[in-house]
């Protein structure tokens, strides 16, 4: 990853190009320190980040990001969800082994 003098707000960015191009309008993005998780969305439409993400490759934020923006879509981890999680980051399977929860 690119080093910044501003990762965090790096990461913030990265998310909310995400969300326009997924047209997905989550009402605040926050990076903090999640221990169980790699990220989550609340049902207010606010998404966290972990702040380890910080460490791991930008394919990887890129799913945990397009994994919890989708869900200010879909509730559930069902057939559409897949399909357009597939669809923008293809291959995302090989992440689901990681330890964590999204
Ligand atoms: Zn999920």
């Amino acid at each position: 990853m690119k080093s910044s003098q501003y990762p965090v707000q790096d990461l913030r960015r990265r998310a909310l190009a995400w969300a326009i191009k997924l047209k997905v309008n989550p009402r605040v993005i926050r990076v903090q320190e999640m221990r169980k998780k790699w990220g989550s969305c609340s049902s207010s439409g606010t998404v966290t980040l972990a702040i380890d993400l910080l460490d791991c490759s930008e394919r990887f934020q890129d799913y945990v990001i397009v994994h919890e923006l989708l869900h200010l879509r879909y509730e559930r981890h069902g057939r559409m969800f897949k399909a357009v999680l597939s669809a923008h980051v293809p291959g995302w399977r090989e992440f689901e082994l990681r330890n964590r929860e999204v």
